[in-house]
């Protein structure tokens, strides 16, 4: 259970005062529904209104305090005019300037022959200086009422600035106390304060420089939330190794005959991962490997021959994919190569009910069946084994690490875990995501593969690009059609699909197809599988085809509206042609103008199809909080931290977190408990439940 003293931090953002039912959204979906979550919101700038020049001394451009004497008031002759106030000092003369102004309203605050406050950025305008609609108009009396330094938040569109301040600055007046969960002699080392105080600083800059990731109070919180994120993986890594592991040796008998089923020879990064994966089978320690390859390296197959070798040694193994699609393709994948080794694989996904149901699972349960393929379906409460010994999750970057462990206690017994990435993961996240996992890498594509000509165009010669399909067609080319990720919803999407695919429907007629997120699952297993045996030729999908689906026969990619998808995602869907001997091709339809870090993406996709490197410039250009998209992706986003620059921060954490677990590892100290705090604070409140008193 959450303490107590987080109670405040944990209320929704309305409590806050100003935040109403209409601004409840915005800063929801800005930062999120509750006061921690706007907190952990920092300033991106800073306005200081400490210059106080004379008129005569004012410099074009900078926020100025001035005091000044109102003189006349200029109403506009039209309205498209401004509204200008002269003003005036011991110095000289100014104007100050308002749109769309009341007279009757600037009349009551800026009397004429007052003296006022004004605050403000002034603008050189024809060699004189000028201030439009100034922050602050204030009596000289309520001077005090204007703060001299102001942070600005980045914001949504209709949520003002004020607004956010307002409610942050009340969120910071109620902050609990909290327990000190760093180690003191490191927080002096590195010159950081207390969490309270730092958080505090961090939302109050005094100067740009305290904007800085590495000033010292927001590292320090950035710090806070690296070592929260390393822990809670510590903990379910101990967890997770608690359980024994079991001797898993196969003879070779089944392997053999897949093997020789096979109409290629496995390559080099393909034997040595198996090797690796054999060798920790093997050992009486419990498997936890991530199989790191690039699409279309083979993974599967690996994952297949790790699976038989639990088979010939009596147990199970599971294999789990993140969609219906993905599951269904593996199952029909890997059936022709078990019936060959009479092997008996079942199908398990959400889509199953009743009978057909029942008995799978009865037949899992009573170790009928060697090896099942399913969805998250599979680590459903009723799904039992008879004997587990290998969990392969596929895909992965779409569960948490929750999920994945869910699965590998099915087997009771220390299950052997086989995590399979297709996104090629930078090794700064591998470690935030996966702690200390095995990695074996397949960095070796099977041989044989031509590269994919990519290129890009500008979405008005999209009409060009529709003129060279029937020749491609006539070649017998298939062609996926990805339409633009609007937003992250599927509805969305899939109305871009659907328009898209009418408009192509009305060109080429019955050979188009669509799949997109929203459709059944048994219509969009229809539709691929026409796409699959050639009956369509042109596939119109959205991302749903992003991971894993592969059509070896496809062999023309267009991405429409390049601009708005991710390195990662733009890669993974080149990823789906390439994979059988012809030539392939892939066309990023752009619309102009491009911005900078769009057209950086699409440079980097010409030149180079390298996942790693293009994993490394996407963390590059994005930051790890966006690298797979956002929520969905598994991988933790920080608030605060930016794994990219602050490598070390997160070494430190990494180090910090085992020598913690290694003295505490229930969390039992005075600073353990402390820690237990900053993990619910982080929300890794998943990662307490596998304390013994959680
Ligand atoms: P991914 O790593 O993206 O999951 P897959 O396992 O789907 O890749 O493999 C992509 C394609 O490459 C499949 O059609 C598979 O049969 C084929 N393949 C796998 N290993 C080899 C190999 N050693 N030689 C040739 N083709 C291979
Ligand atoms: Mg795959």
């Amino acid at each position: 259970m959450r303490p107590e003293a987080l109670f405040p931090l944990f209320a929704p953002v309305h409590s806050l005062p100003g935040i109403g039912p209409r601004l409840e959204k915005l800063v929801e979906k800005l930062a999120g529904p509750k006061v921690v979550d706007l907190l952990w919101h920092l300033p991106s700038g800073l306005v200081d209104r400490r210059s106080h020049p004379k008129i005569a001394e004012v410099r074009d451009g900078e926020i100025a305090t001035m005091e000044v004497t109102i003189g006349l008031h200029v109403p506009p002759r039209t309205k498209r005019l401004p509204y200008r106030v002269h003003v005036s000092d011991d110095t000289g003369e100014m104007q100050i300037v308002f749109f769309n102004a009341r007279a009757d309203y600037l009349n009551k605050v800026l009397p004429e022959g007052s003296r006022r406050i004004l605050s403000g950025r002034v603008e050189f305008y024809q060699g004189a200086p000028q201030m439009s609609h100034p922050d602050y108009m204030l009596d000289v009396s309520e001077v005090g009422q204007m703060p001299l330094l102001e942070p600005l938040y980045p914001l949504t569109t209709g949520l003002p600035q004020k607004a956010v301040q307002k409610a942050v600055r009340s969120a910071l007046l109620n902050l609990p106390e909290l327990p000190e969960w760093q180690d003191t002699h490191w927080l002096k080392a590195r010159g950081w304060v207390r969490w309270h105080q730092s958080l505090v600083s961090a939302h109050e800059p005094q100067a740009t420089a305290d904007l800085d990731p590495d000033a010292p109070a927001r590292a320090r919180l950035a710090y806070d939330e690296l070592l929260a994120n390393q822990l809670a993986l510590g903990l379910v890594r101990l967890r997770m190794r608690r359980l024994p592991g079991r001797t898993v040796s196969g003879d070779g008998h089944l392997r053999r005959k897949v093997e020789d089923a096979l109409p290629f020879a496995l390559t080099g990064a393909q034997l040595r991962a198996l090797a690796e994966i054999d060798s920790d089978m093997k050992s009486t320690h419990r498997m936890l490997r991530l199989l790191q390859g690039d699409v279309g390296s083979g993974k599967t197959v690996v994952a297949l021959l790790a699976m038989l070798s639990a088979v010939e040694a009596g147990f199970q193994a599971a294999m789990m994919a993140p969609t219906e699609i993905l599951a269904r393709q593996h199952y029909a994948g890997l059936k022709p190569l078990c019936d060959t080794a009479g092997v008996r694989l079942a199908l398990l996904t959400g889509r199953d009910k009743g009978k057909q149901r029942e008995e799978t699972l009865a037949a899992t349960a009573a170790g009928e069946i060697d090896i099942i393929v399913g969805t998250h379906a599979l680590f459903q409460e009723e799904v039992a084994f008879r004997a587990l010994a290998l969990a392969v999750v596929d895909e992965q970057h779409r569960f948490g690490v929750h999920q994945r462990l869910m699965l590998a206690s099915k087997g009771g017994i220390g299950t052997d875990v086989l995590v399979m990435t297709a996104t090629p993961i930078p090794r700064t996240l591998t470690l935030t995501a996966y702690g200390d996992m095995d990695v074996s890498k397949l960095d070796e594509k099977p041989p044989g593969r031509l590269p994919v000509d990519t290129r890009a165009l500008p979405l008005d010669r999209l009409e060009e690009v529709l003129a060279g399909l029937p020749r491609a067609l006539a070649r017998g080319a298939q062609i996926y059609w990805v339409c633009p990720l609007v937003e992250e919803s599927d509805d969305v999407d899939a109305a871009a699909a659907e328009e898209r695919h009418k408009h192509l429907l009305s060109i080429f007629g019955g050979i188009v197809g669509l799949v997109h997120g929203r459709m059944k699952v048994s219509d969009k297993d229809e539709v691929m599988k026409r796409f699959e045996v050639g009956d369509i030729k042109i596939l119109v999908a959205t991302t749903v085809i992003e991971v894993g689906v592969n059509v070896p026969s496809a062999t023309i990619m267009v991405i429409e509206h390049a601009e708005r998808f991710g390195l990662a995602q733009l890669h993974q869907l080149r990823g789906r042609v390439g994979r059988g001997s012809g030539k392939s091709s892939c066309l990023l339809l752009y619309q102009t103008p491009l911005g900078e870090t769009a057209e950086a993406r699409i440079k980097i996709m010409r030149e180079t199809e390298d996942g790693f490197r293009i994993a490394e410039e996407d963390l590059r250009l994005r930051g790890a909080g966006e690298l797979l998209g956002t929520r969905q992706s598994g991988l933790p986003a920080f608030r605060i931290a930016d794994i990219e620059t602050q490598k070390d921060l997160l070494a430190a954490a990494y180090d910090d977190a085992r020598m913690i677990l290694e003295r505490d590892p229930e969390l039992e100290s005075e600073r353990g408990k402390a820690l237990r705090v900053l993990l619910y604070l982080f929300e890794r409140d998943e990662a307490i439940r596998y304390l013994r008193s959680g």
